[in-house]
């Protein structure tokens, strides 16, 4: 657990979250300013900052993070489909140092590049 990360003490139970799923190494929450009508976050409960920091040896955690991804959206009643996102780095638009999978979805989901 790193100090002074959101996620980590989102993770540890030591901030408030609202819980869809929960193991020994990962764990899911609704994010706090949904984008669409579902947005959930999966989260590995050990500090990873990005992507970027990931190598060979996460690819077991990875893989169960993505499979667990259309349960969970599936649950939340995404039957037809989700976005997910993975926003790695300032390059990327992160702002949460703590790797996330964003899951998006209901209502209207445009585009994610729009094209002239
Ligand atoms: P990113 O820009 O990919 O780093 O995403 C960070 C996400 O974390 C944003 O969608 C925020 O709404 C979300 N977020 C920030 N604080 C909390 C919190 N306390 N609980 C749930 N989601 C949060
Ligand atoms: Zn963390």
């Amino acid at each position: 657990m790193s100090d002074n990360c959101l996620f980590c003490k989102i993770a540890h139970g030591e901030i408030p979250s609202r819980k869809v799923y929960e193991d020994d190494e990962v764990f899911a929450f609704h994010d706090i300013n949904p984008v669409a009508p579902v947005h959930l976050m999966i989260i590995p409960k050990r500090h990873l900052a990005s992507l970027m920091e990931t190598d060979d040896s996460h690819a077991e955690l990875l893989g169960k993070m993505l499979t667990l991804a259309p349960k969970l959206a599936r649950e939340q009643g995404l039957e037809n489909g989700f976005r997910t996102v993975i926003n790695s780095g300032k390059g990327g638009g992160q702002e949460v140092f703590h790797l996330h999978i964003h899951i998006i979805g209901g209502g209207n989901i445009p585009p994610m590049v729009k094209r002239s």
